[in-house]
């Protein structure tokens, strides 16, 4: 469970139970304890309030980093890795065909980074200084 809708439901089952205390208070005229009792549940339910919108914000991050993992997927149908070599086998986004890219910023961060290549070197990559080969 998310920890922010788990302390939401941690908090409306302390509403529940303090409504009713309430109840009971309210049923044997104890004033002074049901407006104790009432600013109490006025609180939980505040909490509440403040959980549900901090849930709200999670849910719509992990939203976000979902459509981020699903367009990394697409990505990786275009890219061949062979012997510690990351290749681009389809032009993208401005980015030829055939152009080695970074595997450590590919496999780490899942963002294309291309590297120049020298046939007896290995090249360093310009985003994270890792040796590409
Ligand atoms: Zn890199």
């Amino acid at each position: 469970m998310i920890p922010e809708i788990a302390t939401a439901v941690q908090t409306a089952s302390t509403l529940i139970s303090l409504t009713k205390e309430a109840k009971k208070i309210a049923d044997s005229l104890k004033q002074a304890e049901l407006k104790a009792m009432l600013a109490d549940i006025i609180s939980a339910a505040a909490n509440v309030k403040l959980e549900l919108a901090d849930a709200n914000e999670e849910i719509v991050r992990l939203k976000q980093r979902n459509a981020e993992l699903e367009a990394f997927e697409d990505i990786s149908k275009i890219i061949e890795i062979t012997s510690g070599s990351t290749i681009l086998k389809e032009d993208y986004r401005g980015i030829k065909a055939g152009t080695y890219l970074c595997p450590a910023c590919y496999s780490a961060k899942k963002i294309l980074v291309p590297v120049a290549r020298d046939v007896s070197h290995a090249a360093k990559c310009p985003h994270c200084g890792s040796s590409a080969r």
